[in-house]
């Protein structure tokens, strides 16, 4: 029977919207953690998120209070050097842009920097592992870890390996995953989206196409949602907690052409305005509080 590999040093790649939510609950798991991003500026970030996390599980999440949320802070640190930041890593989390393109790049630098042993497990959202496997130069210890924005109470963790993803190393994700508090899904067979976003992202593009139509406007159509279907958020709330950048590179690699009108429509209107959602203060939607919280 194969061994199945210890993981016990994760590094995160990325410390955006989701890379940043990852390290925190990783870290908050007892897990030691380092964080990866391109720049000192965007480390400076980092931690600002990392600090604005640990205020929020203070509030949210039941025991973090009174010491473990800010314990937390002291397991992770930050690198801007990739080489460091990987040295010792038996797991590497990826959670930068949604673009094959930087994704392949990132991966072909880590394979030559990362130790053997090393598993690389991608965020992807809508991209298949089998599109990235082979620039690892390790496809057999390669597969998608999929987490849900809100990770501390949105805790799924999609498994979905490619065709040569090693099993032993397919189970340890999934151990992996009940250690740092998620609820692991585990995908039979490869597929964009996964489950979640196979039924989420149909919803978002069906909110965007009314609003390039100009059917509706984004109060509008979330009120109408709020209101039929009796959910909390509408599609362009939604949206907003995402990111509109995110929103953007998932519909810019649609095959779809109308997809990647309703992406472009977002660019020129949303995203080139500054206007990138909760994270910024303002998206479709104005908020008091800067500061993301949904999906892809
Ligand atoms: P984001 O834009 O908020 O963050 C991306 C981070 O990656 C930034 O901090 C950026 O500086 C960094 N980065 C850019 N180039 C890099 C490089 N070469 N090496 C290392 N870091 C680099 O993006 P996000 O919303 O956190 O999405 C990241 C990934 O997670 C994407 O693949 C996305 O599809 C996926 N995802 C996003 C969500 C969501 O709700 N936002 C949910 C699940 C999965």
């Amino acid at each position: 029977m194969a061994i199945k590999p210890q993981i016990e040093n994760i590094t995160v790649l990325g410390t955006g919207v989701l890379g940043s939510q990852i390290a925190y609950q990783t870290a908050y798991c007892d897990f030691p953690v380092a964080a990866y991003d391109i720049s000192d500026e965007r480390l400076d970030s980092a931690r600002h998120s990392f600090e604005r996390l640990a205020a929020l599980y203070e509030e949210e999440v039941d025991g973090a209070a009174g010491g473990p949320a800010r314990d937390a802070l002291a397991r992770i640190r930050c690198s801007a050097d990739l080489a460091e930041a990987v040295r010792e890593a038996d797991l590497v989390i990826e959670s930068i842009p949604e673009k094959l393109d930087l994704k392949r790049d990132v991966y072909a630098r880590l394979g030559r920097l990362a130790p053997e042993k090393a598993i690389f497990a991608t965020n992807t959202s809508m991209l298949l592992p089998s599109e990235l496997a082979a620039s690892t130069g390790r496809p057999e210890r390669f597969l998608a870890m999929h987490f849900a924005n809100e990770i501390w109470k949105r805790n799924t963790a999609e498994v979905m390996g490619h065709a040569g993803t090693d099993p032993a190393v397919y189970e340890a994700v999934v151990d992996l995953a009940r250690q740092i508090g998620m609820e692991p899904i585990e995908i039979q067979k490869e597929q964009r989206g996964y489950i979640l976003n196979s039924m989420l992202t149909p919803w978002l593009d069906a909110a965007e196409y009314l609003l390039l139509d100009g059917v509706a406007d984004a109060e509008m159509i979330d009120k109408t949602w709020r209101i039929g279907t009796g959910m909390q958020l509408g599609p362009c709330e939604v949206m907003d907690m995402i990111g509109l950048t995110t929103i953007y590179e998932v519909n810019a690699a649609s095959d779809n052409e109308k997809t990647r009108a309703a992406g472009a429509y977002l660019k020129e209107h949303y995203i080139d305005k500054g206007k990138l959602g909760r994270a910024s203060g303002e998206g479709f939607h104005k908020y008091a509080a800067a500061g993301s919280t949904a999906n892809p």
